[in-house]
């Protein structure tokens, strides 16, 4: 037998696979990870994707693996299919595909459960009498009082930490051979906390039916489209709970977890089965640890943000993507997969059920639906005849016409002020934080900038700093223009702190919490806020996007946004779909218990996206919106591939830009039918962090030989002192 191996896969460059004998007696399976002989290194690391009867090589000329690293397979047979669909769809190295799977710890070797030393009590019966008469004196009392304690403790508890016991009367215990010290394996739990468990609900009738549906489709693919409060959550505990029952196993993935442990304890609440969580604000060790849960069987669920798509379950019984909408699902490193991709591709494999949910899908995904992917299911109304909120719409310009200057209108005031009244909550909802957006100078319009980055520094009045939200690099405030010498820097926009501010001006006795990133250090800090916010310790919650995730504020009866149109302006032909999306989110925050108001505050009450979004109509909305795809020839009509390119030097920029362009051209002008339009331009923030940045904008009709070549010519092309990457669709495409 031969084995097939990738070579050490924390080094990309190398794309090969190698072959190597394996010894007679050795045990090596598809997944193992190996110690191999290569080139003139005497070893390096491996990983076996495949075994193989014969080899074309010479017999001599094949070396042999030296051992296996572990005693059980790392990747499993779907994972290595899954990294070469990687390989395939994103044009990367199967070495990178494979990273995706395995925690930095196992790739680099470092294996490391954390363990713990255990004092073990060691001799029984007899022996053990004997052990404990040698404490004592000869008059029967005790001589060794400490070391008398910890064997009572041992005797009653069995093994312990060695933390927990008195050190000095453990080591003479130890010298006496009454006790050993033994390794055991701990596990860092990322949220420990005891959690009651709770019954199942019993299914509404709506949710029964949806659940038969999935249980009785006949396909596999589904889109959950439920209003906020529908009760979707439920459906997905179902899934989960049958797979279990038919000893599969389940992912659930949400948009940013680590902002959100209450999924976990909700989960918790659920299931007395194994969870492990995977997402970003894991350390190193606790990434190991869950993934080492899950190799083991003891985490039969995953819960998680984007990269849980990749958790090493076998026998995977369904994907649920919660939120499917979420921009968070896409990754901003190259290869920049998607986890509705990855997770369509698993379920592919497993034969999986694969869910995607949303109160409002994003209009690619909902075309596709209705293209047949996926079979759509509606849950239109709330649970128990909850209303949907009421949308009321402000109108901005009328409101300064009357000379309100503040970022409140009469309408909002009149609200908060009845909502506190009756000892409610509210929540103010503004798209940026900080005090002000920009620092002008009245006489000559220069404006404060970054001087790393390409953009304009916010003032933060806490902290009395101009700050830099690209780089973090700040400034101290100045009143004088440094152009044009006279004292006219004015403040303009509103942040969240000023909105804090006048507030409080308003509502002096409001109990006011902030939240933003600048509020936030850490994850507990955010944590704490919500459950304050939650037990009611405020009245008013003013926040940036982050307070739109999926909450459940039961006192909440009334939320506002403040300035609806701040998305609308951003040149992205997603941008009608996001105001859309996240005012229907925001308005769905409010009213979950009782009947709750919603206030939207815009410059543009005729746009579409609001007028929809007021009825809560995502069938109008898209409807609206697609037509108006079509006939600009956008996604999901077309594919923009865009190509970024940064360096500290302009010229080389510049010059790397223009070598590309041609070297397209060459390989575009065969289809030229199939190109809209090619474009290269500065980056919209042409500056960050001291690197000048440029891109490539290629607009094309659906082809994905076309997209493919592209990714070719991208992979085959590096620039010297350029830094280079591609992007299908991008997040942001200015
Ligand atoms: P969605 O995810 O669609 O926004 P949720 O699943 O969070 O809605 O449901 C809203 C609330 O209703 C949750 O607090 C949930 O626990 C509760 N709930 C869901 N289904 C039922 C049911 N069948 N009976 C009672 N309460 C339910
Ligand atoms: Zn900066």
């Amino acid at each position: 037998m031969y084995a097939r191996v990738i070579v050490d896969i924390s080094h990309t460059q190398v794309d090969r696979v190698f072959e190597y004998g394996i010894p007679d007696g050795m045990e090596i399976r598809p997944g193992m990870r190996v110690r191999v002989p290569f080139g003139h290194m005497k070893d390096t690391e491996g990983i076996v994707i495949g075994l193989e009867e014969s080899s074309e090589y010479a017999p001599e000329k094949i070396k042999e693996i030296l051992c296996p690293l572990d005693d059980f397979c790392a990747l499993t047979g779907e994972q290595i299919a899954l990294a070469g669909f990687i390989k395939q769809k994103y044009n990367t190295t199967l070495a990178a595909a494979l990273r995706f799977m395995l925690p930095a710890q196992v790739r680099g070797g470092r294996v490391s459960a954390k363990t713990q030393n255990m004092v073990r009590l060691l001799p029984a019966g007899e022996a053990l009498q004997a052990a404990e008469a040698g404490l004592l004196k000869k008059d029967g009392s005790v001589k060794f009082p400490r070391q008398m304690e910890v064997l009572g403790l041992l005797k009653e508890k069995g093994d312990m930490p060695a933390s927990e016991l008195n050190a000095s009367a453990v080591k003479s215990l130890e010298r006496k051979g009454v006790v050993g010290i033994v390794q055991a394996e701990v596990a860092r739990m990322p949220f420990e906390k005891a959690v009651a468990r709770i019954k199942d609900y019993d299914l509404t009738e709506k949710q029964q039916e949806i659940l038969n549906r999935i249980r009785n489709g006949g396909g596999t693919r589904f889109l959950l489209h439920g209003v906020t409060g529908s009760g979707k959550t439920e459906i997905y505990i179902r899934v989960m709970r049958d797979c279990l029952a038919q000893g599969k196993t389940a992912i659930l993935l949400v948009p940013e977890i680590s902002l959100t442990p209450q999924t976990y304890t909700f989960l918790k609440q659920r299931f007395d089965e194994g969870i492990a969580v995977f997402h970003s604000g894991l350390s190193a060790g606790e990434r190991f640890d869950e993934w080492m849960k899950v190799k083991r069987g003891e985490a039969r669920i995953v819960l998680g943000a984007r990269s849980a798509v990749f958790a090493p379950l076998e026998n995977l019984g369904a994907i649920i993507i919660d939120e499917e909408h979420e921009t968070s699902y896409k990754a901003d490193n190259y290869p920049k997969y998607t986890a509705h991709e990855i997770a369509e591709e698993r379920c592919r494999l497993n034969d999986a059920i694969l869910i995607l949910g949303s109160a409002t899908p994003q209009v690619e995904t909902y075309y596709r639906a209705k293209q047949g992917e996926y079979e759509i299911l509606k849950m239109p109304n709330r649970l128990f005849g909850l209303q949907m909120p009421a949308v009321e719409i402000v109108d901005l310009c009328s409101e300064l016409k009357n000379g309100n200057r503040t970022a409140i209108s009469g309408r909002l005031y009149d609200e908060l002020e009845d909502t506190l009244a009756k000892g409610k909550q509210a929540m103010l909802f503004l798209n940026r934080r900080g005090y002000s957006t920009f620092v002008m100078c009245r006489s000559c319009g220069y404006v404060v900038k970054c001087d790393s980055c390409d953009i304009t520094m916010t003032y933060h009045k806490a902290q009395d700093i101009l700050k830099c939200h690209y780089c973090g690099r700040t400034k101290s405030p100045e009143t004088v223009c440094p152009e044009c010498g006279k004292p006219h820097l004015k403040y303009f926009g509103t942040g969240t702190q000023q909105i804090e501010e006048q507030v409080k001006d308003l509502f002096p006795q409001a109990r006011i919490l902030r939240m933003d990133l600048d509020t936030m250090g850490t994850k507990d800090a955010h944590i704490k806020l919500f459950e304050d916010f939650a037990a009611h310790k405020a009245d008013i919650l003013i926040g940036t996007q982050m307070i739109t995730k999926g909450f459940d504020f039961r006192d909440v009866t009334l939320s506002a946004i403040l300035a609806a149109d701040t998305m609308l302006n951003i040149p992205d032909y997603r941008s009608a779909e996001r105001t859309f999306s996240h005012i229907t989110q925001i308005a769905g925050r409010a009213g979950r218990k009782e009947p709750g108001t919603v206030i939207l505050q815009t410059y543009n009450p005729a746009h579409y996206a609001v007028r929809y979004a007021k009825y809560h109509d995502y069938e109008g909305f898209y409807n609206e919106e697609i037509a108006l795809r079509e006939m600009a020839q956008l996604p999901p009509f077309s594919t923009y591939v865009q190509i970024q390119f940064s360096g500290e030097k302009e010229e080389q920029v510049i010059a790397a830009v223009k070598d590309f362009i041609g070297k397209l051209k060459a390989v575009l002008l065969p289809h030229k039918r199939g190109i809209i339009s090619i474009r290269a331009s500065e980056a919209a923030i042409k500056r960050i962090r001291d690197m000048e940045r440029y891109h490539i904008l290629i607009h094309l009709k659906n082809d994905e030989e076309l997209v493919g070549q592209i990714y070719q010519l991208f992979n085959q092309t590096k620039y010297r002192n350029v830094l280079t990457g591609i992007d299908i669709n991008p997040a942001n495409m200015a």
